[in-house]
């Protein structure tokens, strides 16, 4: 089948041209710049730590059903139930760690590199956890696992469109543990009746610190939630972007200023923001936008950076060289230093010349 990028790249490989196998795709190295830790814990480690703190849980199958949703026809709310099972083992340092750890290790077992995690730190806080205890235990945990696996992480601190105060205590500590493995600041929840522009104030203490941002929109409601982040809150990437398509000229200027797309098609797929069939992730990459391709939550979509990029190569024409696109433009689009995404990219091309 033809690549999707032909009229970019005149002089590519033929090998390129293939259809890639999943296999080719597993030892493919890539990037993870969208994944909730909320979401992203293993099956097992949830029920483990579920019977060490004693937190009760519905009977395993019946878990496994509200947790681990496999087909189409939720909305985003459905969807979101899935979290009430899975973060309540999280208000724990113990299991944020473990969890943090477990998470880098999954992204190496398929060659994620560039592995940023995000969560929302005030959700997790107890009596007895405090908000700057939260943060540090999902910093321990990345650590330990990106020293060991050779992955190169960050955490991404979200503030909730529902919680003002919420959002804004997020964004202290955020801009407190910056120079400790915070990389970037997110706005998530609920996107009807909740604008980014609301939360101008709130983001003054990220943007004063230079903090880069983030923020989920144009998922379950329109491009105007988009624009609203770039230009009220300063977004340089954009989480999902679905419903970019509906402004022309919003659309040439994501485009201009290479603004991230973080796209999510099973997340999108399961949580009724979009479809297979129809998902504009093929329509954004051929023309030429900066599209990564992001697990979001791991367990509830059940599924890796490598099953989101077979979905693309098995149902939308994406070829080898397509996908060497898409996880350059990860590292492109992650929020790291100029030399260390060259030093990236470099390292990319070299294992690209060891795949079949
Ligand atoms: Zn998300």
């Amino acid at each position: 089948m033809a690549g999707l990028t032909d009229r970019f790249a005149k002089h590519k490989d033929s090998a390129d041209q293939e259809t890639p196998d999943a296999d080719w795709i597993r030892r493919l190295p890539k990037t993870d710049l969208h994944v909730h830790l909320g979401g992203s814990m293993r099956f097992e480690t949830l029920l483990d730590e579920a019977a060490r703190q004693g937190v009760e849980l519905p009977p395993t199958e019946e878990l496994r059903r509200s947790v681990i949703l496999d087909g189409p026809g939720r909305d985003l709310s459905g969807y979101l139930g899935a979290f009430q099972y899975t973060e309540s083992i999280l208000r724990d340092a113990t299991a944020l760690r473990r969890v943090a750890r477990e998470l880098v290790e999954d992204a190496a077992a398929e060659n994620v590199r560039v592995l940023e995690v995000r969560f929302g730190p005030t959700n997790y806080v107890t009596g007895s956890l405090r908000l700057y205890e939260v943060v540090e235990a999902v910093l321990e945990g990345l650590q330990e696992g990106g020293s060991r696996h050779g992955v190169r992480t960050g955490l991404i601190v979200c503030g909730i469109r529902t919680d003002m105060e919420a959002t804004s205590r997020a964004a202290q500590i955020a801009v407190n543990y910056m120079d400790h493995g915070v990389v970037g600041f997110d706005l998530a929840g609920k996107e009807r009746g909740f604008p980014p522009k609301d939360f101008r104030e709130v983001f003054h203490i990220i943007h004063d610190n230079f903090l880069p941002v983030t923020v989920h929109a144009g998922e379950s409601f329109g491009a105007k939630s988009i624009a609203d982040a770039i230009n009220h809150l300063n977004a340089r990437r954009i989480g999902h972007g679905v419903h970019l398509r509906e402004n022309e000229k919003l659309y040439d200027y994501v485009d201009i200023y290479r603004i991230g797309l973080e796209v999510c098609v099973s997340s999108n797929v399961h949580s009724g923001a979009s479809h297979l069939a129809t998902h504009p992730v093929r329509k954004y990459f051929q023309d030429g936008l900066r599209v990564s391709i992001n697990t979001d939550n791991r367990l509830v979509s059940n599924t890796t950076v490598t099953r989101e990029l077979e979905l693309l190569a098995g149902h939308m024409g994406f070829n080898k060289g397509d996908l060497k696109i898409l996880v350059k433009n990860g590292v492109k689009s992650a929020f790291l230093k100029t030399y260390e995404v060259k030093r990236i990219l470099d390292s990319f091309d070299e294992e690209f010349g060891k795949l079949p």
